[in-house]
């Protein structure tokens, strides 16, 4: 099963790649494993998969030791970060694509520099009005990437977005093509978006990064 979905999603990234003049090389496919065993993590680093996405780091820090077999393996935190949780989040991630604030930033880098690791970090950037999304708004990114540039231990690679949810995988294209354009004058290569419905949009636009849950791994077990 988990071997076939990731045969799938390949397949709709290879054509999501080559209608875009793109290279499969260019593009991290982060497994979401929310709410995933860590049985299921192994499964999937044994079937190829090398990058995971996790939202929670409470969650996460509760896994992680059964992880640690999987050497080779890099862990991506998703989902948002309350900076009382940012000194663990600093140890057990190896990237940090949520940072949206300079308090935050400055928070991990003390503790990167502590660890003497470097934590790669993207900006979680807010491009819609709704609520429930978190992010810095587009006019604080000058600033905010300044910042985590003066940041030892923190390595600025790109930006990160999540658009409100659509069935349609067209729907976020505009979201998507926004964030590529805010990321030149930045100098940042990265742009992590895209999930299970609508990466092939994603790919076409930009995307470095594609945060891939239910298409590999079907349905989250309930919370
Ligand atoms: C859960 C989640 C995903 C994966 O969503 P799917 O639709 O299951 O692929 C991607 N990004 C973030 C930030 C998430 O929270």
């Amino acid at each position: 099963m988990l071997r076939e979905n990731i045969a799938s999603v390949e397949e709709r990234i290879a054509r999501a790649c080559a209608r875009a003049g793109r290279r499969r090389e260019e593009i991290t496919l982060l497994a979401v494993t929310k709410r995933f065993s860590p049985a299921v993590m192994i499964e999937a680093f044994e079937a190829g998969l090398r990058d995971f996405g996790e939202n929670y780091v409470q969650e996460f820090e509760g896994k992680a030791p059964a992880l640690t077999g999987i050497e080779g393996a890099r862990f991506h935190l998703i989902g948002r970060l309350q900076s009382n949780k940012s000194r663990r989040a600093a140890e057990l991630f190896d990237a940090i694509q949520t940072v949206d604030s300079e308090k935050l930033a400055r928070r991990l880098g003390v503790v990167a520099g502590e660890l003497r690791k470097t934590l790669a970090v993207m900006i979680e950037v807010k491009l819609s009005a709704e609520e429930a999304k978190h992010g810095a708004a587009a006019e604080s990114l000058n600033e905010l990437a300044a910042a985590i540039r003066a940041t030892p231990g923190l390595c600025l690679g790109g930006l990160m977005t999540m658009p409100p949810w659509s069935e349609d995988p067209e729907a976020p294209r505009p979201y998507f093509a926004r964030l590529r354009e805010l990321a030149q004058p930045l100098g940042v290569t990265q742009l992590s978006m895209g999930m299970s419905n609508d990466f092939e949009t994603a790919i076409e636009e930009g995307a470095t990064h594609i945060r891939v849950g239910t298409a590999l791994f079907g349905r989250r077990p309930k919370p």
